[in-house]
C-alpha cells in the first residue's frame, strides 16, 4: 500500500502511510499490543474528575484477559490470578 498524498488549503500536502507509525508494543513485554486495558480506574487520584477514565495498559494475547465483549483486562487487572 503506497503512501496517501493529499493537497491541503494552500500549498500544503499531507502524506499519510498506510503504516502506524507508533505501533503499540505490551506493557509486559516486546510483542505488539492485541488491546487496551478497560479496566476502570477508581482508586487513583490523578484521575479524580474523570469518571470515565480507564487503565488504557496496552497489552498482547498473553498478558490479557477477555472477560466480556469489548471487555479486556490487562495482566494488573485481570481477575483470574493468572501469571506468565
Ligand atoms: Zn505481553
Ligand atoms: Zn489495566
Amino acid at each position: 500500500m503506497p503512501c496517501d498524498i493529499r493537497s491541503g488549503p494552500g500549498d500544503i500536502f499531507t502524506v499519510s502511510c498506510s503504516r502506524d507509525p507508533r505501533p503499540q508494543r505490551c506493557r509486559w513485554c516486546a510483542k505488539q499490543s492485541s488491546g487496551f486495558c478497560d479496566f476502570r480506574e477508581t482508586k487513583d487520584n490523578s484521575t479524580a474528575g474523570n469518571p470515565s477514565a480507564t487503565c488504557d495498559a496496552p497489552f498482547c494475547l498473553r498478558h490479557g484477559q477477555r472477560i466480556a465483549p469489548n471487555m479486556d483486562y490487562c495482566q494488573e487487572h485481570r481477575i483470574d490470578g493468572a501469571r506468565p
